[in-house]
């Protein structure tokens, strides 16, 4: 796959770097100039300290001109707005988090940091994570490249809309019900949720803590798997980082080329009527594409996918009303003005900070775990939480992996559901059931609609992103899908 500066991979650029033929410093510059140039068509940035970026790159070449090149060494990353930095404001893309400076890194910034990378301001988000289209942000609606008219999709749309304009050839995104893979699919770009428990969350602001993972987004799988390696590895500061995960070979699993022997399950459940047809042809195509490649198609049933939604929908909520409990105008950003008492600064100080899509998860969340609808609603989703983990397990029995859409439409129009949240909702309807059972998922392009990109969703078993990467490597192999890029940010350099 064969790409041209500014539209080049993560690894393409480390070649460049790695054979003297340009610096970490002009590869960050020209990055910059991208931005200054089409960030507000998109607004996929809501922070950026230039001067800090090129003091990073400096130092990257300073590092280089004396040392063996780190992994990721003067690589640009972009950052969603969700991870703490400690260098500039962190704000979940909320108003409640005014004022607020992290007074440490998140682990996974350490470890980037560590890694060699030069990281690329914060990047647009639903407020909170919560959404699927970007437009909850305190920040303003953020808009996709291949047509502005629309939504990036979300919570990562920032960072979807940056990789995929070039504005930056890798970010960071989080995932809780699809937040990596569903932006990824609707920008054409690639996007790893890894296993729960691979990737630490300390210092990564909580949502729903039992489904929340962080994970790249990226031109090609091989950058995402680059970027993975260098994310992932246990923390003593997480409690649920994993002490003994089975190490990968990340970039070996991403050399091959032909899908001999791969048993694919296709979900009947994931093919279903009201989802576009051009998505749904896009993702038959594919399939017949990875048969060509070696693989044998298999169909199976996840039966208890029909509940998924409603399943996520009391967990996640139910864990965000705990999580955000926190922000209560003491501790952190935005106190309001003249607090009669102390409830009186409670009540106002989260009224006027949170947005109204978070307001109703929080009250969805408190309603469910509430004495009399406990078991109602929180025990029962749990429960059915379970099931939904043993479909995959069942099915595992019978194939490698699993490929479905990503999401069953492409982008829709900015403002087309914000006041109809349960539409909104369903448009996660293919990517949350993997995070109610902790699996990894990978979303990849694989077609265009009336110039609008279609992603391919796979799902290993636990432990198994090497599964994802042989598979996703493959199909991006014989296909150009990945090299697609958005002609009205096609120019190069600064200029559009
Ligand atoms: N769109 C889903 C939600 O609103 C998922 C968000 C996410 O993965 N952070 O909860």
């Amino acid at each position: 796959m064969e790409h041209r500066m500014p539209f080049s991979s993560l690894s393409e650029i480390k070649a460049r770097l790695d054979a003297g033929e340009t610096t970490a410093v002009e590869i960050a510059q020209l990055y910059l100039d991208r931005i200054a140039t089409h960030n507000e068509a998109l607004n996929a940035f809501v922070h950026l300290d230039a001067d800090h970026v090129l003091a990073q790159a400096q130092a990257s070449d300073a590092y280089r001109a004396k040392h063996a090149p780190r992994p990721l060494e003067g690589l640009p990353i972009a950052v969603k707005d969700i991870f703490c930095t400690q260098d500039g404001p962190t704000r979940c893309c909320s108003n409640i988090l005014d004022g607020f400076n992290a007074p440490y890194d998140a682990h996974v910034i350490t470890r980037l940091k560590e890694a060699g990378a030069v990281l690329v301001g914060k990047t647009n988000m639903d407020e909170f994570a919560m959404g699927s289209s970007t437009e909850t942000s305190a920040f303003g609606v953020c808009r996709n490249p291949w047509d502005v008219s629309r939504i990036p999709g979300g919570s990562s749309g920032g960072s979807a809309s940056a990789v995929a304009a070039a504005l930056t050839p890798a970010a960071l995104g989080t995932d809780t019900g699809g937040s990596i893979r569903q932006p990824a699919a609707l920008c054409g770009i690639t996007g790893l949720k890894p296993t729960y428990g691979r990737v630490s969350r300390r210092g990564i602001i909580a949502f729903a803590s039992s489904l929340d993972q962080a994970g790249p987004m990226t031109r090609s799988v091989r950058d995402a798997a680059m970027v993975t390696a260098a994310m992932s590895g246990h923390d003593s500061g997480d409690a649920t980082s994993v002490s003994d995960a089975p190490e990968l070979d990340w970039l070996a699993a991403c050399d091959k080329t032909d899908m001999k022997g791969l048993r694919i399950g296709k979900p009947k459940e994931y093919f279903v009527d009201g989802m576009d047809a051009g998505v749904r042809a896009s993702v038959e195509a594919a399939l017949k594409q990875c048969e060509a490649l070696g693989a044998e198609i298999v169909d199976i049933s996840l039966p208890h996918t029909e509940y998924a939604v409603a399943t996520y929908y009391v967990i996640a909520p139910s864990e965000a009303s705990a999580n955000l409990s926190r922000y209560d105008g003491v501790r952190f950003g935005r106190r309001c003005d003249e607090p009669e008492d102390l409830l009186d600064m409670y009540t106002r100080s989260r009224d006027e900070g949170f947005g109204s899509e978070v307001k109703r998860r929080i009250l969805t969340g408190a309603f469910a775990l509430s004495s009399g609808y406990y078991d109602a609603y929180y025990l029962k989703a749990q429960q059915v939480r379970t099931l939904i983990q043993q479909d995959f397990l069942q099915a595992f029995e019978q194939v490698d992996v699993i490929a479905t859409p990503t999401s069953p439409v492409t982008a829709f129009a900015v403002g087309e559901k914000t006041d109809d949240p349960l539409t909104m909702y369903l448009a996660d309807i293919f990517t949350l059931a993997l995070n109610l059972a902790g699996l990894p998922g990978l979303s990849q392009p694989c077609g265009m609609v009336d110039g609008l990109p279609v992603g391919l969703q796979w799902i290993a078993p636990a432990w198994r992103e090497d599964v994802l990467l042989g598979a996703a490597s493959a199909y991006e192999s014989a296909t150009e899908w990945s090299s697609q890029t958005p002609q009205a940010f096609a120019a190069n350099g600064g200029e559009s």
